[in-house]
């Protein structure tokens, strides 16, 4: 069984209303390459700042800018039009949990993918006017990043940690700290322990300047000495970037000793073999 949990049906850039993408052709599209790709478990996980509802939890200019879908729609169009799983890539704002919960918990997801993008106001992935590179220290940024997202799994919100070090999405075109990067990772194993949360496993990076899978390897193997199962997923945003580079992530999981993935439906986890 393979999986493709965080998924988007459309890209991130502006133009892409949810009249145009959220539509059961485009649903169909993902479906066939899917199959194609020998994925069974197929899920949508479209970004929470995209919806109106989501500014009831933070009113960051950019998720201003970008909340103008209703959230009840999406999951109705999803449930009642398409045969995917039903999930939502929900940020971490921290001192906002209350307000989160309260707008995952109306909702019945079959997994909430929980995702640290922000450090305070400032973007880990985003080049631009929030970008925290534009004065970052790195060492600094990736204390806070992997302190943010220990903190993250230990709010119990989410299903799943999502692209686990994100925070080296730029490689070389950002500073970068030097050494063992572990000190890091350390940081935010705790909570991840504690928490139980389920790890993505994400070939999204593979296409990203760093042109490294989610999360990298000395990260990935703490994580499983603390028991954390594993999801396995591209980010795509188009569907011919679903499952990309499968093969490789699958060998280097198998090389780990990782022979299931985790699969859900209404937020209940299970373990399948990995196909
Ligand atoms: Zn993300
Ligand atoms: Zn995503």
């Amino acid at each position: 069984m393979l999986t493709d949990y965080h998924v988007h049906l459309r890209p991130d850039d502006a133009g892409t209303p949810a009249s145009e993408y959220f539509t059961q052709a485009n649903a169909d599209r993902y479906r066939a390459v899917a199959e194609q790709r020998g994925i069974a478990e197929l899920g949508v996980s479209e970004h929470i700042h995209r919806f109106e509802q989501a500014l009831d939890v933070w009113d960051h200019p950019f998720w201003r800018t970008s909340a103008t879908d209703d959230l009840d729609a999406y999951c109705e169009f999803v449930r009642e039009r398409t045969d995917l799983r039903l999930g939502i890539e929900a940020d971490f704002v921290p001192g906002r949990e209350d307000r989160m919960a309260t707008l995952l918990d109306a909702r019945e997801w079959d997994y909430v993918v929980g995702s640290v993008h922000f450090l305070r106001d400032a973007a880990v992935d985003m080049r631009g006017d929030w970008d925290v590179w534009r004065s970052g220290d790195p060492d600094r940024v990736w204390v806070r990043y992997f302190e943010t997202l220990g903190e993250a799994a230990r709010t119990g919100m989410f299903d799943i940690l999502a692209h686990p070090d994100l925070v080296k999405v730029w490689g070389g075109e950002a500073p970068r700290p030097e050494g063992d990067l572990r000190r890091f990772y350390e940081l935010a194993i705790d909570g991840i322990a504690e928490s139980g949360v389920t790890i993505e496993v994400s070939t999204a990076g593979l296409r990203k300047p760093v042109a490294e899978i989610y999360p990298a390897p000395a990260f990935l193997e703490l994580c499983l000495e603390v028991g954390c199962p594993v999801t396995l997923s591209s980010d795509a945003h188009v569907p011919e970037h679903l499952g990309h580079e499968y093969e490789r992530a699958v060998d280097w999981l198998s090389g780990l000793g990782v022979t299931e993935l985790a699969v859900f439906e209404g937020r209940q986890r299970r373990l399948e073999p990995i196909g």
